[in-house]
């Protein structure tokens, strides 16, 4: 039997997925069910979708072959530049859709949770954009690191609430906006930021974001005479880049998919953030998906110097695919993203964010031969990390002297 790797009708990749829910949502979720496809489905709404992917987030965003990085590296290397949107990453793919999703709903607030802030920036962008209420949840420590982002929401209209409970992070940002939820399901809408959550949010996050995949395929046809490419590479956080870059391929054995995880200081170290090589089968934030987390279920804390990939889980749809082989999964480690970083900011004049450079990464860790075509997503860029660059610059000795 063929593998399917899309979401079945009860919610679930394989054994992963689901909706593990309070008893307070479980309409709530269960209505969302209901509704998600026949809307997203429906002419109207893919007419308004995508004109404002085209007019407001300027896709499609340009297929750039990467002629230096390219003869490096021995292959034919394409980036996907996601780092052109509109609020500077894919994140914005994906709200865009939800909210047109929630107006036609009937929901007239918005809540979302961010880490680095990326998600509630794109959150905030899309309530102004439709006049909608907005509250980010958002732990305090991220608050602190990253405060322009803060501002940024702050200046769009957003409230941004510092969430004081556990490691003030990510992880804990998602259960005060599920928590908020379960205070207000009738007129509230959780624009989740990733293909995490409960079922159908990683199903509607990874369909608002597979415009990525469609639009390498007619862009590797017009480049290259042929739509599919050998290798697709992203980084993964909580999966979403990854999906879109991916599902248009899935079924597609002659694409080999390549996914980088953040290695922290290492996967041996205890201070990583690398779920699929590290995390157990457990339940995070309504699925069951594979989770670091201590041998009587507490959720460990993740560690990398990316804000974006510091999840303790990782989508239901990347651990499924990954059990099956159907996904190769590396670590890269802070160091390496680093020094990739610096490497195609001067190779090719593209900083990229830090969690897309754990994508770079990857290809020092792969062989290929020189006819390979190779499509990496760079899922953002790298203005919000000049800072981080800069202290860690020792770490790319041939590029950070200056
Ligand atoms: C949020 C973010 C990520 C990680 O999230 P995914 O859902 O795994 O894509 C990666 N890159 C950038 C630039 C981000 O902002």
């Amino acid at each position: 039997m063929a593998n399917n790797y899309f979401v079945d009708r009860q919610g679930f990749y394989g054994p992963f997925g689901g909706a593990y829910v309070p008893e307070i949502l479980y309409k709530c979720v269960h209505d969302l069910q209901d509704a998600y496809l026949p809307v997203i489905e429906s002419d109207s709404f893919r007419e308004e979708y995508e004109s404002l992917l085209k007019d407001y987030v300027g896709r499609p965003s340009p297929l750039y072959y990467a002629r230096r990085m390219s003869e490096k590296y021995g292959c034919r290397l394409y980036l996907k530049r996601e780092d052109l949107n509109h609020t500077g990453a894919h994140k914005i793919n994906n709200t865009v859709g939800q909210i047109l999703l929630a107006k036609r709903l009937g929901k007239t607030r918005i809540i979302a949770e961010t880490g680095a802030g990326q998600h509630g920036v794109a959150t905030a962008t899309v309530c102004a954009l439709m006049d909608m209420q907005c509250e980010i949840f958002m732990g305090k420590t991220d608050v602190e690191r990253q405060h322009t982002n803060v501002e940024r929401m702050r200046m769009l209209g957003a409230t941004v609430h510092p969430v004081l409970t556990g490691n003030m992070t990510l992880s804990d940002a998602c259960s005060e906006a599920i928590r908020d939820w379960c205070c207000h399901p009738k007129d509230t809408f959780y624009i989740v930021g990733s293909t995490m959550g409960p079922h159908p949010y990683p199903d509607i996050v990874a369909r608002m974001q597979s415009v990525i995949s469609s639009e390498i395929k007619w862009q590797l046809r017009e480049k290259t005479g042929r739509d599919y490419p050998d290798y697709l590479i992203a980084c993964v956080g909580g999966g979403s880049n990854a999906a879109g870059t991916v599902y248009h391929y899935v079924d597609d054995e002659r694409v080999r998919i390549v996914l980088a995880e953040a290695g922290g200081a290492g996967i041996h170290t205890g201070r990583t953030a690398a779920t699929m090589h590290c995390g157990t089968e457990g339940i995070i934030h309504g699925a069951r998906t594979l989770v670091m987390q201590t041998p009587d279920g507490q959720i460990e804390e993740a560690f990398t110097i990316s804000a974006g990939l510091d999840y303790p889980g990782i989508g239901p749809m990347h651990a499924n695919m990954a059990r099956a082989g159907r996904e190769q999964v590396l670590a890269v480690n802070d160091d390496e993203a680093i020094y990739a970083g610096y490497e195609l900011t001067r190779m090719e004049g593209i900083i990229p964010a830090i969690e897309s450079a754990h994508a770079v990464a990857a290809l020092k860790k792969m062989t290929f031969r020189p006819d390979d075509i190779v499509v990496l997503t760079v899922s953002g860029r790298g203005d919000k990390d000049v800072e981080t660059y800069l202290k860690n610059k020792s770490l790319a000795k041939e590029y950070g002297q200056f």
